[in-house]
């Protein structure tokens, strides 16, 4: 890799590095203890066995659920499916209906369209001007045929925090099952199955300072959660998720796990300062920019701000030697469309194309604000000055 100096971090939403602390309880199950954890005839596997077990309980005791019903998944977009397609498949034929608003991640969005080829049918909720989705409109929605509800926990585009408490008591009320996709939220907020009434909930591992390629699946036991697997196999995971867990990635997951139960609220404190400190600077020196989302439920590390008569993609590509942010959603940010999260809150093309994501994270400089605010008020005058040359010409 090259020894230049990276531009400035500030795309803690599309990704996390690994934690060093996470790293060191991960290296030993590749090279020393890197028996298969399925393997029950030699201490190789018992050790890796026992290792995941203490990681499922680190995983368990963050969002305070039973060791059981946490499964582990290659990741969010999978526990996503698998929440999605396994319940829609389960009652397929039995019930025909599922509920979700229009900003959910893609991958929730495309597990549903494959709910409504079974022949379900998807309601599918708009949220307000700032992101948040009326609990009382779940509740209209929710029918005698309702299989699922699935409503994220925390918005990757704009860090807004849904109201998943008041979400939970309603589908309990009315005995539907409540799906959350928590990827964002663990680290970032209090995460409580019991209280959110949650019944599955999806995690991801690299958004919270552990490793690539491994997440879970909350399937509450009492009551029992129906789902039908997507994975065929020898049978692990208590038949939910076939296929041989990746040791390293678990252990790593779990210490990503037990750091985010111990140093949450301190870190939710230092990221919070450092965010704010940024819009206030941007705010002082860049004329006609906008936030966007909900500023009082949200996550503390995140920002989508708007430059009035900015094209987001040029911005980014003049920050590029800087600092690296993003317009949005990682999986999307290859398409020049405006994000559809952006145009639910009712943005113009314009105004959403405007708009870029910055998230401040655990390995965040002080310093690092400062080049930030430098260099994007900068970038936006020189961009602002050429547009305006442009015009004239
Ligand atoms: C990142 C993310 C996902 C996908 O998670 P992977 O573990 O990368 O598959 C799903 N939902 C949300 C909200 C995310 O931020």
């Amino acid at each position: 890799m090259s020894q230049k100096t990276r531009p400035v971090y500030l795309d803690y939403q599309a990704t996390t590095p690994v934690d060093p602390r996470v790293m060191d309880v991960m290296t030993p199950f590749f090279t020393e203890a890197f028996g298969n954890p399925h393997s029950t005839s030699h201490s190789y596997g018992w050790e890796a066995r026992d290792a995941v077990e203490e990681a499922r309980q680190q995983v368990a005791k963050m969002i305070n659920a039973d060791p059981r019903e946490v499964v582990f998944t290659s990741g969010a977009t999978e526990s996503n499916n698998m929440a999605i397609k396994g319940v829609a498949r389960f009652f397929e034929g039995r019930k025909s209906h599922m509920i979700a608003p229009v900003t959910e991640h893609k991958c929730v969005l495309e597990s549903l369209k494959y709910a409504q080829k079974l022949g379900y049918e998807i309601t599918w909720l708009s949220v307000a001007s700032n992101g948040l989705i009326d609990p009382d409109d779940i509740r209209n929605a929710i029918r005698d045929d309702t299989a699922l509800v699935s409503v994220m926990h925390v918005n990757n585009e704009i860090g807004v925090v849904q109201p998943v408490n008041q979400i939970g008591a309603i589908c309990r009320e009315k005995g539907v099952y409540f799906h959350t996709d928590a990827a964002q939220a663990a680290g970032k907020t209090a995460i409580d199955v019991q209280d959110m009434n949650v019944d599955l909930m999806s995690l991801s591992a690299h958004k919270m300072y552990g490793p690539m390629g491994i997440g879970a699946l909350y399937v509450r036991r009492k009551p029992r959660v129906r789902l039908e697997p997507l994975m065929d196999g020898g049978g692990q995971e208590r038949t939910m998720r076939s296929g041989t867990l990746p040791a390293p990635l678990v252990v790593g997951f779990g210490m990503a796990a037990k750091l985010v139960t111990e140093e949450r609220d301190t870190e939710t404190t230092r990221v919070r300062d450092l965010r704010d400190r940024l819009l206030k600077g941007l705010q002082q020196r860049v004329p006609d920019l906008y936030v966007n989302g909900d500023m009082e439920h949200r996550i503390a590390g995140n920002l989508n701000i708007g430059f009035k008569g900015i094209d987001s993609e040029t911005l980014m590509d003049a920050l590029k030697e800087r600092v690296a942010i993003s317009s949005g959603s990682a999986c999307t940010s290859a398409a020049v469309e405006p994000s559809y999260v952006l145009r639910a809150l009712g943005l113009s093309d314009e105004d959403a194309h405007a708009s870029v994501r910055l998230c401040v994270g655990r390995m965040t400089a002080p310093e690092e604000i400062e080049v930030v605010i430098d260099a994007i008020s900068d970038a936006v005058r020189t961009l602002r000055a050429d547009g305006a040359r442009a015009s004239v010409a």
